[in-house]
């Protein structure tokens, strides 16, 4: 069964030390929710978790079905199972979204058991109808020109294609309208699993109504500082995030 675990987890970017110890567990079935204001470390949490060059892991151990995550590649975590829809998704000139695609299925398949092209073109279209896309996307340029709302589209077809282990979602209802989120979140329902686990970064509990989490998870200034259940998402919505920092004494 899928067992992800972040443990002591710290992180720098250009030497300021942002994560200072985030501890996680995820196992399979499980929707975990991290919320928190604005700059606490959210998405160094997510890039760091994903292996991005420009934040720099101190201490900690990141582990997916007890194999060592922080000693891989980028591409060898994705292999692994753990998958990341990050905030702002880069765009690929000359790299059809179609294409985009089949490599990133291939490579997470691996080598002698690459889809066949009919079955992805099949997949991809059953996908997209799914998520309301325009079929004319799957030929576009990865992301270009693509507004916010199609990026974030783009990032769920993209999961549901590659069949992810660990699913980490980084600000996914960002910029949506309400149909648009309402198509998001069916999209990630649709995956939920006993074999996969989530951890769904956001801003706002609004996406919370339509995801519901098993845990919900406060940052603050680089820590989890408070965990519970759903209610407490609510609670953060009602009242803000001041009175967690009451309660724990945080001074920013
Ligand atoms: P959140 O996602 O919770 O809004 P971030 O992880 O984006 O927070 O940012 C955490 C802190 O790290 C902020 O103080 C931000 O200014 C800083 N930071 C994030 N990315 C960079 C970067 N590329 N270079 C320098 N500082 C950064
Ligand atoms: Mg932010
Ligand atoms: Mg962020």
């Amino acid at each position: 069964a899928t067992h992800f675990v972040v443990e002591g987890l710290k992180a720098t970017i250009e030497g300021k030390e942002i994560l200072k110890g985030i501890n996680i567990e995820i196992k399979g079935g499980e929707i975990h929710a991290i919320m928190g204001p604005n700059g606490t470390g959210k998405s160094t949490l997510a890039s760091a978790l994903m292996g991005h060059p420009k934040y720099e892991v101190t201490d900690g151990k990141v582990t997916l079905d007890g194999e060592d995550v922080l000693d891989m590649e980028v591409d060898e975590r994705a292999r692994a199972g753990l998958f990341l829809a990050m905030q702002y998704p880069s765009e690929i000139a000359g790299v059809t979204n179609s294409d985009f695609l089949r490599s990133a299925i291939n490579a997470r398949r691996g080598e002698g058991n690459e889809v066949s092209l009919i079955k992805f073109i099949r997949q991809m279209e059953g996908k997209m109808k799914e998520l309301e896309m325009n079929p004319e996307f799957a030929h576009r340029y990865l992301n270009e020109g693509f507004s916010g709302g199609e990026k974030k589209r783009n990032e769920i077809l993209q999961m549901m294609l590659l069949d992810p282990k660990i699913v980490v979602l980084d600000e996914i209802d960002s910029g949506l309208d309400i149909d648009a989120l309402r198509i998001v979140a069916n999209g990630v329902n649709s995956m939920r699993s006993e074999e996969r686990g989530f951890l769904i970064i956001t801003h706002y509990q609004r996406l919370l109504n339509y995801i519901t989490p098993d845990y919900v998870h406060v940052m603050m200034q680089g820590r989890i500082v408070k965990s519970g259940g759903p209610e407490l998402a609510e609670r953060l919505e009602r009242d803000g995030y001041d009175w967690v920092k009451e309660e724990l004494g945080i001074v920013d």
